[in-house]
């Protein structure tokens, strides 16, 4: 990546500078603007180029953008519904049947969530005895009167848009006592 003093790589003739901006972001018609974006700028052609670390600051802003324009819920109110349940991301993830690290991801804004995960997070801040529930369940290995409802999750489960069949379906056998 660049830095203040290297060579401009596209005029090659001047030399690059800090430049701290305010960069305005577009998504489905909504506009935001970050203040403190430092971009590296050429004396001579005017060409900028961003920084790696501006990059990786932003990118977890423009994921809570966008979750907030699809009416998704943002990292911080993930988290929060983590630690209302005293759970540790990993935990989190393998109740949920996702990948190990993408509970984490969720948090951090690396990986937006799908609408079927966004509606199981509120779902079970809303109702907590559910997460019991499955947690039990799963270890427990036998059907009772709840199977329904907690079918009706799993089902949701499946229907997710990540990467996660696999783990998604050994839940289901397990829900189920199928496995
Ligand atoms: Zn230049």
């Amino acid at each position: 990546m660049y830095k203040t003093g290297d060579s401009c790589p596209v005029c090659g003739e001047g030399k690059l500078s800090d430049k701290v901006t305010v960069e305005r972001f577009e998504y489905k018609g909504q506009k935001l603007l970050v203040p403190d974006y430092l971009v590296y700028e050429c004396g001579v052609c005017s060409e900028e180029f961003v920084a790696r670390k501006t990059l990786n600051k932003t990118e977890k802003i423009l994921t809570d953008f966008r979750r907030e324009v699809d009416g998704l819920l943002t990292s911080e109110e993930i988290k929060a519904i983590r630690t209302k349940l005293g759970k540790t991301q990993t935990a989190m993830a393998t109740l949920l049947g996702v990948g190990e690290k993408n509970f984490a991801r969720y948090e951090n804004g690396r990986v937006t969530q799908s609408k079927s995960m966004d509606l199981l997070l509120r779902m079970i801040d809303e109702a907590p005895y559910i997460l019991g529930r499955l947690t039990a369940k799963s270890h427990m290995q036998q059907l009772t009167s709840y199977q329904l409802s907690v079918k009706a999750l799993d089902d949701r489960l499946l229907k997710r848009e990540d990467d996660q069949g696999v783990s998604g379906y050994k839940l289901k056998c397990e829900v189920l006592g199928a496995a």
